[in-house]
């Protein structure tokens, strides 16, 4: 006969589910290693990239203006930065009382969470708005933006209402985890998360991003049959190439692509097609952007987001876990706090594959253009025309780049120049 339970089988299976446990997190971690590797990898060649005088490329005028430009929009962009984190304190400080006055409308740990979620977004939302206006005070100062300030309070209403609806979403989901597997709900939310990811990615173009812009088809057929044409040279087909009316707000010139599947698109800003750039400056622009679908940037991202994500749900779980564990409404401030930390952290790590996959389109784009004059003077026109800085310092350009600095950019082409035609007098 045989004794299910004495002590010696409980040490055993304890020191099992200990040692499963270890090597469930040891698997998890090379996963995490190899998918990074994969993900990590470009097709940009290495590079002799030469070290370029931006007074070379830019008018001093315009360097200086660009200069006391962004030592105000700098200041305002950090400003915001620390009154969230010094809010977010509060907020975490004060959780008990106020998961207290919200639970008599909740009814409910769950229902109470999500309220209390809200009521942060809320929160952070509204002590920056000030330091908001300032900034669009700055911009129509400059001539960036066009937007009234009527306008600007409709978006930023609009926006709010997307984020306490992805927030509570986020709460309905952790809480009532938490509340149906007790303490392993994490394994479950973190798939899940990634999961609401995909969605998002999918779903964005056709349900966010109505909300701010109208978009319609690019309408000039040349550019059209040109953007075509680099498609194929690039080995990616173009259903959608549309235009946004980005001019009710700005006057910076840009472009991207996003969606997937069936959602995917290269959308211009309206701004971009104002005369004030060249037709061979557009190609290279959308050139760039189909080297992000040539190379599934956004699904790469997306996988970043997973790797990225994981550990960000684990740190929430150990942190709200040593104070008793969700789903008490009164640890939803810490679990925001500690999820907004952490992607302040990883955010120069972010920043750094974002810069990698830039670099690559741009290389694309050069590879399929072959007119690396038309990318220089893009990138002057880009930088000119949004009052950006051509060489940022490094330790801002560490944390804050998403794209390789425009003297970078220019340092690539002059780089490809010398590549496509050796020096004359060469063996
Ligand atoms: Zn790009």
């Amino acid at each position: 006969m045989e004794i299910p339970v004495n002590v010696g089988d409980d040490g055993h299976s304890h020191g099992r589910r200990t040692l499963a446990k270890r090597a469930g997190l040891l698997a998890l971690a090379a996963v995490w290693v190899v998918s990074g590797f994969f993900l990590w990898r470009t097709s940009v060649p290495r590079l002799d990239i030469p070290h370029l005088d931006p007074r070379d490329y830019f008018d001093a005028a315009e360097l200086s203006r660009a200069d006391d430009y962004r030592r105000v929009s700098r200041a305002l962009l950090l400003g915001s930065l620390v009154v969230q984190l010094v809010v977010m304190g509060l907020l975490v400080w004060k959780a008990r009382p106020l998961a207290d006055a919200l639970g008599g409308i909740g009814r409910g740990r769950v229902r109470t969470g999500i309220l209390v979620s809200i009521a942060v977004a809320l929160a952070l939302w509204l002590t920056t708005l000030p330091l908001g206006a300032v900034s669009l005070w700055w911009r129509r100062r400059y001539g960036l933006s066009t937007q009234a300030a009527a306008g600007w309070l409709r978006d930023q209403a609009v926006a709010v209402g997307v984020e306490c609806l992805l927030v509570a979403a986020a709460a309905a989901v952790t809480l009532g985890l938490a509340a149906w597997l007790s303490r392993s709900w994490w394994l479950a939310a973190a798939p899940l998360f990634v999961l609401a990811g995909v969605v998002y990615f999918v779903a964005q173009p056709l349900v966010v991003q109505p909300l701010f812009n109208t978009f319609h088809p690019l309408a000039d057929q040349r550019l059209t049959a040109e953007i075509k044409e680099l498609g194929a040279k690039e080995g990616v087909t173009v259903d959608k190439v549309l235009v946004a009316d980005a001019s009710r707000r700005t006057t910076t010139a840009n472009a991207y692509v996003s969606g997937l599947g069936p959602t995917k698109r290269v959308v211009f800003y309206d701004t971009m097609l104002d005369g004030r750039f060249t037709p061979p400056e557009l190609e290279s622009v959308a050139a760039h952007e189909l080297g992000h679908v040539a190379r599934s940037h956004i699904w790469k991202g997306l996988g970043w987001f997973a790797l990225l994500a994981i550990p960000g749900v684990l740190l929430v779980w150990w942190f709200t876990e040593r104070r008793g564990g969700l789903p008490d409404p009164g640890l939803v401030p810490l679990a925001i706090a500690v999820a907004l930390v952490y992607s302040l952290l990883v955010m120069p790590f972010g920043n750094l594959v974002s810069r990698r996959y830039e670099a690559e389109a741009d290389w694309m784009a050069l590879t399929a253009t072959n007119d690396p004059e038309s990318f220089i003077r893009l990138e002057q026109r880009l930088t000119t025309t949004s009052l950006g800085d051509p060489d940022p310092p490094d330790w801002s350009n560490l944390i804050f780049g998403t794209h390789p600095t425009p003297m970078r950019r220019i340092g690539m082409a002059v780089a490809f120049r010398t590549l496509a035609s050796p020096a004359p007098g060469g063996s």
